[in-house]
């Protein structure tokens, strides 16, 4: 296909969501790309209350932002609801708005494993350049010119049971931390940053790098409702994709930025990946590799809790957290009451414990045809996760005795002894749950290079939550927003040929 204009080349981005939104965005400053988003799901013009309130964010894991649920195998026959957002934006327009970096030992060592210019040292530059941090303006650890609007909820925003955890949780001695993106000041006890603009509305990465004035260059494409089937690979090297409809779009370049479960699906559909399982679907192999066999997510069971009511404040989902060290000195845990999902009662809420650092290795494999929901197969838990899910289980019944949690009427809504011995195991038993940070389907190191190029096929990378080569020690949307600010800055500065 001719592009019958001057311009350098053509570059694909196939997801208009977190990484996505970025990626296009970055590549379109330069005058000399041609860049077409081919986003699934519609505009980001639908946005209704249920993306933009950030109270509202609970229904929006419930359905009422266009998603594209697919269940996390947990094992045993269990599975849980995994909905990730089919829209501009992406799933930055659905989730909890929590704005955290990990920590500076996860890049390190992503660096160590041979992965040069990812070390904290280099990704923190960044990090910083993409806020405009509101409560701390510009310090050597935040940013004030970003496209990202940062702050930290207040304490009027917050639900009278965050409100609760908060104030027991400073009864019973956490330690509590003015800025938890400040890594020398962890473990403890602190307020959630998010990404929400003067008029508390959720801005999505489409809404803070597609903006009208983006847009509206002329080397900018975006299609929403595109949905992509598959990229077409000829003479080791991606010369285009196919969309669903049949269409077929030339490109010098394609950059797979579809999320950590529909890019590797779209990489095996392509015949990139294990050959044996791209072999059972009698799938053309153009690169072996372990697509999708090293999935990481962060995991940990939830206790469900109800309070005398109203539910009060109009923060989102997720306002105040204890970030603890099972050892007492790395951090491993995240815990924190989450709105329910879904319900009716604003009252009850989930009492969450994720462990992080956690090494098991879940998979997203090809389902019954090429074209089918892909299968996602959560990690399993580590052998000692009982054991760390311990302190925080000891924490939280240290607050559940608390005077502010007896005051607010917190009770479990099944009666429990957090103290039993079999309490987390319990706990994992009837509600495991997912953070919702699925991550490494085609990590770098084993599946890319570190300039995230699929090895062994030309012109084609993958840029977002696939590409950690290990999940950070946090919340993972700001992590991509890093990995595409990242990539695209060396697309713009390298040759792009191999
Ligand atoms: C319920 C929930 C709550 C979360 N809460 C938080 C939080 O509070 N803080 C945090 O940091 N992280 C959170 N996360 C995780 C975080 O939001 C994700 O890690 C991150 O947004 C993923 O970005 P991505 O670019 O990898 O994928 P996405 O943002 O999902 O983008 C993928 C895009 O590709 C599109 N697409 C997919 N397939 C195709 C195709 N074949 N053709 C064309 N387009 C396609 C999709 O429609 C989508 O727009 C949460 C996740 C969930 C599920």
């Amino acid at each position: 296909m001719s592009t019958g204009s001057t311009v350098e080349r053509h570059v694909i981005v196939v997801g208009g969501g977190t990484a996505g939104s970025v990626v296009a965005s970055r590549l379109s400053e330069d005058p000399g790309v041609r860049v077409t988003i081919l986003e699934a799901g519609p505009d980001h013009d639908t946005y209704d209350d249920a993306v933009l309130v950030p109270a509202k964010a609970a229904a929006a894991w419930a359905g009422a932002v266009p998603s594209a649920p697919t269940p996390l195998q947990l094992g045993g026959g269990r599975a849980i609801p995994m909905f990730q957002g089919r829209v501009l934006g992406g799933t930055s327009a659905l989730n909890g708005l929590a704005t955290l970096r990990g920590l500076p030992e996860d890049y390190d060592g992503w660096a160590a494993s041979g992965l040069d210019g990812w070390g904290w040292d280099d990704v923190v530059s960044t990090f910083i350049a993409a806020e405009r941090d509101v409560d701390f303006g510009s310090t050597p650890l935040h940013g004030a010119g970003g496209p990202l609007p940062v702050r930290r909820w207040r304490r009027d925003e917050l639900s009278r049971a965050q409100r609760a955890f908060y104030d027991g949780m400073v009864d019973v001695g956490e330690p509590v931390v003015d800025d938890i993106n400040d890594p020398d000041q962890l473990p403890g006890l602190g307020v959630f940053p998010v990404t929400i603009d003067d008029d508390d509305r959720r801005v999505t990465t489409s809404l803070a790098y597609l903006d009208d004035g983006v847009r509206a260059r002329d080397n900018l494409t975006v299609r929403t409702s595109a949905e992509v089937r598959s990229v077409e690979v000829s003479a080791g090297r991606a010369v285009g994709v196919v969309l669903t409809s049949g269409e077929e779009i030339d490109a010098d370049e394609v950059v797979v930025s579809s999320g950590a479960v529909f890019s590797p699906a779209l990489l095996m559909r392509s015949g990139v990946g294990p050959a044996g399982h791209l072999a059972e679907h009698g799938l053309a192999v153009h690169a072996d590799l372990p697509v999708g066999e090293t999935m990481s997510d962060h995991l940990g069971p939830g206790i469900p809790y109800r309070h005398d009511g109203p539910r009060g404040g109009r923060a989102g989902p997720a306002q105040v957290l204890v970030i603890g060290a099972s050892n007492g000195r790395n951090v491993d845990y995240h815990a924190f009451p989450i709105a329910s999902v879904p319900s009716e009662d604003e009252t009850v809420f989930m009492m969450a414990a994720f462990l992080l650092r956690s090494s098991g290795r879940g998979s997203v494999r090809l389902g019954d045809t090429p074209e089918a929901d892909p299968v996602v197969a959560a990690p399993p838990l580590p052998d000692d996760a009982e054991a760390r899910l311990r302190h925080a289980f000891d924490r939280i019944a240290a607050w559940e005795r608390s005077a502010p949690a007896v005051a607010l009427g917190c009770t479990p809504v099944t009666p429990h002894d957090l103290a039993a011995p079999d309490a987390v195991a319990d706990a994992l038993e009837r509600n495991t749950m997912s953070y919702g940070h699925m991550t490494s389907t085609c990590p770098m190191g084993t599946v890319l290079d570190a300039d995230c190029r699929v090895l062994g096929v030309d012109g084609l990378r993958v840029v977002d939550a696939s590409v950690m080569p290990t999940i950070p020690s946090g919340n993972t949307y700001l992590g991509c927003v890093m990995v595409a600010e990242r990539v695209a800055e060396k697309m713009r500065s390298r040759p792009w040929r191999r």
